[in-house]
């Protein structure tokens, strides 16, 4: 067995009070590994007391409840971290209650936020290094939690199409399928129905997008047109990985209006540039190829916008090179 997967059995084995958190803003692969992981544990170990914590999404409830606790009145906790690399996107934990913390992530390193880490920037999500670390250790999997890091697996891997989507994801998600007996079919419900106006939406993006002499794509959803198509500002999340494989863009990144928050809420995506260096000049971070923001001020959108074009046509002219 893996050295790491050793040592955090370990520790969980070690703790009766373990809390499992993730990213703010979070996707089905941040609640299915955090809620998979819990489930697991409880599984595993019926007398420790195991929480998944942060806010809940609506949309997201086929997931699993989330619980509520103040995690200050726990004696002496585990905090497991998953799917997030720096403490401040931490969603709904004290992070300096805790007596240990664990990170598994896919997303590369910021910070030093852990003693102990899973990272592998290689994989294809987070809940396929949960399958692994299950696999690996006396903890144990059922339906509910098979079908949930499948979801995960599905949603961070664009249904296989991403970059690290490996034979081993394949192989991982195969024996799920195989000895949970998942109803694929049923599953990818939960994931991909959506409602009319999302995808004329979509369309909307496709039609108005603006996409420069670098094959940079790029638009601004401000609160007017959301509320004419009756979106909010997560539903460009929701598409923009369907922008993928379009010749003319090597790059592209949509500007949401979350009126809620008052802010920018920028989703970037590539399949050349390097975008995560670029994001986390504006508040942001993410992988190389898929990646996000929150900015505050409207001048900053288009300095990214301007950066990342910028980036769009040095990846190109290194193409010519070639
Ligand atoms: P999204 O476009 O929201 O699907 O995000 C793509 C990736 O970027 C995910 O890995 C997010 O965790 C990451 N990300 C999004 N927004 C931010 C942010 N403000 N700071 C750091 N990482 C972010």
């Amino acid at each position: 067995m893996n050295l790491v997967i050793k040592q955090i059995i370990k520790k969980i084995k070690e703790y009766d009070n373990i809390v499992i958190a993730r990213h703010i803003g979070p996707d089905p692969d941040a609640l299915a590994s955090e809620i998979a992981l819990r489930d697991s544990i409880r599984l595993t170990f019926p007398r420790k007391k195991v929480y998944a914590v942060g806010n809940a999404v609506s949309k997201f409830k086929y997931f699993g409840e989330l619980d509520r606790i103040d995690d200050r009145n726990l004696d002496k906790p585990l905090l497991i971290v998953l799917d997030v690399p720096n403490k401040s996107r931490i969603d709904g934990i004290n992070y300096d209650v805790y007596d240990y913390i664990i990170r598994i992530d896919h997303h590369p390193n910021i910070e030093e936020i852990a003693n102990l880490e899973m990272v592998n920037e290689n994989s294809s999500s987070t809940c396929e290094l949960i399958v692994e670390l299950i696999n690996n250790t006396k903890l144990k999997m059922n339906k509910s939690i098979a079908s949930n890091l499948f979801l995960g697996i599905v949603a961070d891997s664009d249904r296989f199409l991403l970059g690290y989507t490996t034979p081993k994801t394949f192989s991982l998600v195969t024996k799920l399928i195989e000895n949970y007996k998942l109803d694929i079919n049923k599953l990818y419900y939960n994931l991909y129905e959506r409602p009319i106006n999302e995808v004329k939406f979509q369309s909307y993006i496709a039609l108005n997008m603006i996409i420069t002499e670098n094959n940079f794509g790029y638009i601004k959803l401000d609160k007017k047109i959301m509320d004419e198509f009756k979106v909010d500002s997560s539903a460009a999340s929701n598409m923009v990985n369907n922008f993928n494989f379009i010749k003319e863009l090597y790059c592209w990144a949509f500007s949401s209006y979350d009126e809620k928050n008052d802010i920018y809420k920028i989703n970037i995506r590539s399949r050349g540039p390097i975008i995560n260096k670029v994001a986390t000049n504006y508040n942001g971070g993410g992988h190389m190829y898929a990646s996000g923001a929150r900015i505050k001020d409207e001048s900053d959108v288009d300095k990214l916008f301007y950066e990342l074009d910028m980036a769009t046509k040095e990846y190109k002219e290194s193409l010519n090179k070639d």
